[in-house]
């Protein structure tokens, strides 16, 4: 397995190089379709797909041809998307990889995806991904697990595990995942690949198989910065049906120089922070400042309170929200002689262990608010952290910190819940905050795994957080050489 990991060497697809090949072309979005549809065959062991549309995407790409001949054709004409199995397209089953929905097939699509299609962007399949969006390897899916495209033996982390292997192994341009506490970056670090959590309400979250409402964003991965440059121009927006947008969608217009960049010192003495990706972060912080940038280093004091925070919050709001699928509307239904059993019954078998345990904390925390007051003082201590940092922002252009505290884990090799939930310590700031955060990759590790840097900055500046990424490119390169 070693040897797998030293000599996978990636050909990154991008949909940038893409395009400019159609343009002169040298290719044809059919033959790319097909170039796609083989390496799916190739990998199949990774365990990606949930299911996927070979007619339909093949049938498509001829039109695109077509329309690209005739000048007719949109901003992502041929462009090869995938989708989490939680994001909903029109008439195609959706299972967010649960028992329970088994045989759901919704009859809308989701904004961003109605949004991509417009721009004749062509839809590959729904990506196996952890149930309802809850787990950070990936483990937890009626499909069983995804393999780690660098090395199979390992977790894709989660739980977006099967859009970023799939743009990992080269099977699509481009995938769609959801992150509540991390489910978008911290795969994308484990697999090599670039993934962006926008600001919250910056992406319309209609279509969007609900986990945490106050904490879910749909948001793009890909092999470039570019390329989620374009999914997230598409994408983003108010679209009169997720209300949190219209309110809220501003882009701002902060004036900086883009050249300070702080992080949290505090972070860096987490005890199991992988010392290789420590000494690298050092390095790379040395390596900014010797280039111009102002590092600045920052106490913290609140990271402490992010895991319980994260926990009481999305549990809640998970057992309030997941408290619809009862078999009665959406999904599969076990039957049974009066309605009460039969609901208790789809939600046993319907549900896997992580889902029931998310909606066991957050009714526990429910039932017992009136004499703790645990979600109350959650909210509070979550306002505190959000002022808290916009008031850095004000100070800082980016933080930068590592995506996770280390590569990506054996499978099957967090037995303790709590271990399993520190996947995402590095994470969850930026949607408690609602900030936008993006990881970028580094292959730079011993093992021959990938890792994350995670940049953020303050509520939309994603064109802002893109740019900076890629201007760092060249660093990330440099460090340790
Ligand atoms: N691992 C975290 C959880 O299970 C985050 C998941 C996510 O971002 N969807 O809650």
């Amino acid at each position: 397995m070693l040897l797998v990991a030293f000599f996978y060497m990636r050909e990154p697809v991008t949909y940038s190089e893409d395009k400019q090949a159609y343009a002169d072309g040298t290719l044809s979005v059919e033959k790319r379709v097909r170039a796609f549809l083989k390496t799916i065959e190739n990998r199949k062991e990774l365990n990606v797909f949930a299911r996927s549309y070979e007619k339909e995407a093949l049938q498509r790409a001829v039109e695109i041809d077509e329309k690209l001949r005739n000048g007719t054709a949109g901003a992502l004409a041929g462009m090869v998307i995938a989708l989490k199995d939680n994001i909903v397209w029109k008439g195609h089953e959706l299972n967010a990889s649960s028992r329970i929905l088994e045989g759901y097939k919704p009859s809308f699509s989701g904004t961003a995806v109605a949004r991509l299609l417009e721009q004749d962007a062509i839809i590959l399949g729904h990506l196996n991904c952890d149930e309802f969006a809850m787990g950070s390897a990936n483990e937890f899916s009626k499909y069983g697990r995804v393999k780690n495209p660098y090395d199979p033996s390992r977790t894709t982390g989660g739980s977006s595990g099967g859009p970023a292997a799939a743009i990992s192994a080269g099977l699509c341009h481009a995938a769609l995942g959801s992150d509540t506490g991390g489910s978008i970056r911290q795969p994308s670090a484990f697999c090599g690949v670039f993934g962006m959590k926008p600001t919250y309400s910056l992406v319309s979250r209609y279509g969007l198989v609900t986990y945490a409402s106050s904490l879910d964003q749909i948001g793009p991965i890909t092999n470039s910065t570019d390329d989620l440059k374009r999914i997230m121009d598409v994408i983003s927006g108010p679209d009169g049906k997720d209300h949190t947008l219209v309110s809220s969608f501003r882009k701002k217009d902060k004036k900086s120089s883009g050249k300070v960049v702080g992080y949290f010192k505090n972070l860096l003495e987490y005890e199991k922070l992988d010392p290789e990706i420590k000494d690298y972060f050092n390095s790379l912080l040395k390596l900014m400042k010797n280039q111009g940038y102002r590092v600045v280093p920052i106490d913290f004091p609140y990271l402490d309170y992010l895991l319980p925070l994260y926990n009481v919050i999305s549990t809640v709001e998970a057992a309030t929200n997941l408290e619809r699928f009862d078999g009665i509307n959406y999904g599969k239904r076990e039957s049974a002689k009066e309605w009460k059993d039969s609901i208790r019954k789809t939600r046993s078998q319907g549900f896997g262990s992580e889902v029931k345990r998310k909606i066991m904390m957050g009714n526990t925390v429910l039932i017992n608010n009136e004499k703790y007051g645990f979600y109350d003082r959650a909210v509070k201590v979550r306002n505190l952290v959000k002022r808290e940092t916009d008031k850095i922002f004000e100070e800082v252009d980016f933080l930068i910190s590592p995506t996770t505290p280390a590569v990506a884990h054996k499978a099957w090799q967090k037995k303790e819940v709590i271990e399993r939930y520190m996947a995402d310590f590095f994470t969850f700031h930026a949607n408690i905050t609602g900030h936008p955060a993006v990881s970028v990759p580094v292959f730079a590790h011993s093992t021959g795994m990938p890792f994350g840097i995670q940049v953020s900055g303050c509520f939309f500046s994603e064109d802002q957080l893109l740019s900076f990424s890629e201007q760092i490119l060249p660093l990330l390169k440099k460090v340790g050489h």
